[in-house]
């Protein structure tokens, strides 16, 4: 048989076979025996490292004690089922205990011998014990494997267990496969960059990370695993971003013409924030380079996105291009066609609304408009990406929140044009700088990190359910002043129902509260047909009514400047960007604005640092941080649909260290080589042919 390498499919490695072959590709995506070496420890346990029962602490994170198993039952019934055994060193006593499993476990201990357990303390009437213990049969130290003091710990699943392979299986499968591919084991990163970044070689690494020689190599090898993984990642992006800029002409906006200036001079109301100069002077030289411009433009609720966008459209129309905006909703896209309409005034250009709802004969005409190129700039829902839509010539797209489009829309819009327009993708969810180099590596990021002066900071306050008449009393005295509020029930994912009776209960209470004649209340819930949605907000929107009782339907855009107060009801429910971005919705107008925070009275640790959070910052950018490092870069909201944030060994939220130098030196290296044609770039030209034939730009903008 030939060599075995690591593309060699796992079930020829030593020990494995078809079995345990289909298990580990089912369980733990693991086809080759190279994948096999990519599934990496979670965690070490340090094997010099013993407690005694004694010193147990339920305060524990985790605990390391070895000791004896002294008997093992099975106690109560049915769904209360568990097997519980004692465990005893020379100081003391505790329980083990297990709800799942139990015949498995059951078998595979043995009463009267010594194990090395691992686990979480808790006590409970006065006996300690450990849950679902992670236990290992205590041998002389000769007959495991090396002579670690760093024991690996790889998760497994109960599957895999039937098949031996715990995380002690698949150490050792680990050190098979290790032996196998070993002499052919090839270094990944161009030498003189391991010198200058003082990293551990491949095969160094791969050995440690599985079978750590010591604390110090292990480390090592994790920093050495982390980088490489990063700088690929970065490797692949940035090479999509030149070659894009390479293959993709852009149109050139060579002038800054009558138009920018007549709206410049006559109409803007209000002078530019310096973000929003810097931002418009960004655009105006992406827009001029000959290549298209992909631009996402990120800034907080309120920073003043959409002059910026206006702006950038003008300097298309003044080039003789035609411009267009998408928005994610109707009312959203009608809000900004009106507000643009005013803005811009009846003589500088033409603009149209395109929505699900225009009708038939409104809609033919604005397609002929379109198509003769006497429409300028048109504001739509995705009404505007239907094929119908043509443009005579197009050559700049704006996408407001952006994170509501799905990537296929998004490209739908290059193809408006033969030379595709310039996009500018606009978010008012802040993304932390770590999850933009990767999520949108292939980006240019802008960044509007200022308000409009004098506006007043919105004050954020946090209160109890049972202080719930407090909170009534100021909502009173504000609609008493004549602003509205809005009330924002959390959106129940599970349960639609849950949703409404949450709604339901409040409501009834809050009628009571503010009477009809005195009050008027809008509701909009999920449920809602979509016209009665848009009826309601309407009415809103439009004063008729004070309070505005929704779930989070209103997240998005909706701009009521006389909205002066936000109460969020069982806040500790939402997330994080979520209460930031409810909290967006008041704060427009001149009044000093606020952000009540009602909760339950128990809150978890993570409850209570949102809301903490919440009160302490309005800056999205801090908030984007504290959510990051509390649920992990897989959960912010509008990440899910990239995959680039699947990785194995690297944590986005805790390595911005390693990711910064990272890109930093994919950077210098296309900028010092940029079709990699030097020697010592080989091996990064090598790893791009194989790992992307062609860039895709479906998934880019
Ligand atoms: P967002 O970034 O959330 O989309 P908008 O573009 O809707 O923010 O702007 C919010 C409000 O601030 C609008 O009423 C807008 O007219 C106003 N605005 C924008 N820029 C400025 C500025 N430089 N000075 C004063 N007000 C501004
Ligand atoms: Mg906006």
């Amino acid at each position: 048989m030939a060599e075995l390498s690591t593309a060699t499919p796992i079930e020829y490695l030593k020990g494995v076979g078809p079995q345990k072959a289909d298990v580990l590709k089912k369980e733990l995506q693991v086809f080759t025996i190279g994948d096999l070496l990519q599934v990496f420890p979670f965690r070490y346990i340090d094997r010099t490292k013993f407690h005694k029962i004694r010193e147990l602490h339920p305060d524990m994170i985790g605990a390391q004690v070895l000791g004896r198993l002294m008997s093992l039952k099975e106690v109560g019934e049915k769904r209360g089922k568990r097997l519980i055994a004692a465990f005893k060193d020379d100081t003391g006593i505790m329980e083990l205990v297990w709800f799942q499993s139990l015949s498995f476990i059951k078998k595979s201990l043995t009463v009267g011998s010594a194990y090395i357990i691992y686990g979480k303390p808790s006590e409970f009437n006065g006996m300690l014990s450990i849950t679902h213990p992670e236990m290992e049969r205590y041998q002389q130290q000769e007959k495991r494997i090396g002579n670690m003091t760093m024991q690996p710990v790889y998760s497994s699943t109960e599957k895999l267990k039937k098949f031996n392979l715990d995380s002690k299986g698949i150490q050792k499968l680990q050190q098979v496969a290790l032996e196998t591919v070993w002499r052919g084991m090839q270094e990944t990163l161009p030498p003189h960059l391991l010198e200058r970044q003082k990293l551990m070689g491949y095969q160094q690494a791969m050995l440690n990370i599985h079978f750590p020689q010591n604390e110090q190599l292990m480390h090592a090898a994790i920093r050495r695993l982390k980088f490489e993984e990063l700088f690929f990642i970065q490797l692949r992006l940035l090479r999509n971003k030149q070659l894009n800029t390479q293959k993709y002409k852009g149109h050139r906006f060579t002038e800054v013409g009558e138009k920018f200036n007549a709206f410049f001079t006559e109409r803007l109301p209000f002078p530019l924030t310096n973000a929003q100069k810097r931002v418009i002077k960004e655009i105006r030289t992406d827009c001029n380079t000959g290549a298209q411009m992909n631009r996402l433009v990120q800034g907080d609720v309120g920073s003043g996105k959409t002059v910026v966008a206006l702006m950038s459209m003008l300097l298309a129309i003044d080039n003789g291009f035609q411009a267009c905006m998408m928005a994610p909703t109707e009312i959203l896209a009608t809000q900004h066609y009106l507000g643009l309409k005013e803005l811009l005034g009846e003589d500088i250009c033409t603009i149209k609304l395109l929505t699900g709802s225009t009708p038939a004969k409104a809609r033919r005409i604005i397609h002929q408009e379109l198509e003769e190129g006497t429409l300028d700039i048109l504001i739509g829902t995705h009404a505007l990406i239907e094929d119908k839509v043509k443009f005579k010539n197009i050559g700049f797209v704006v996408i407001d929140e952006q994170h509501r489009f799905g990537v296929e829309q998004r490209a739908k819009l290059w193809r408006k044009n033969v030379i595709p327009p310039h996009m500018l993708v606009m978010t008012a969810t802040p993304i932390p700088r770590t999850l933009a180099m990767t999520m949108y590596g292939d980006l240019d990021i802008s960044v509007i990190d200022e308000l409009p002066a004098g506006r007043k900071p919105i004050k954020t306050v946090h209160f109890f359910e049972n202080q719930r008449l407090r909170v009534f009393g100021f909502m009173r005295e504000e609609i008493a002043k004549g602003r509205q509020v809005y009330i924002v029930y959390p959106l129940i994912k599970e349960s639609e129902k849950m949703d409404l009776l949450f709604l339901e209960a409040g409501l009834e209470s809050l009628m009571r509260e503010f009477p009809l004649p005195n009050y008027k209340i809008s509701i909009v819930h999920g449920k809602m047909p979509v016209k009665d949605k848009d009826f309601e907000m309407q009415r809103f929107v439009k004063g008729e009514t004070q309070i505005m009782v929704a779930t989070t339907v209103i997240e998005v855009g909706v701009n009521v400047p006389n909205a002066s107060v936000m109460v969020i009801e069982n806040s500790e429910r939402f997330g994080l960007s979520q209460l930031h971005q409810l909290r967006g919705r008041v704060g427009r107008g001149a009044e000093q604005s606020f952000c009540v925070l009602m909760s339950s009275n128990k809150l978890s640790k993570e409850g209570r640092t949102r809301l903490e959070t919440m009160v302490r910052t309005n800056d999205g950018f801090e908030i984007a941080e504290v959510d990051l490092q509390l649920r992990g870069p897989g959960d912010l909201s509008g990440t899910q649909q990239s995959g680039v944030l699947e990785m194995k060994i690297a944590d986005l939220a805790k390595d911005q260290a390693i990711l910064a130098e990272a890109r930093n030196l994919v950077i210098q290296i296309f900028q010092e080589d940029p079709n990699l044609l030097q020697e010592q770039h080989q091996r990064l030209a090598h790893y791009l042919n194989r790992s992307s034939p062609a860039i895709s730009w479906d998934k880019i903008s």
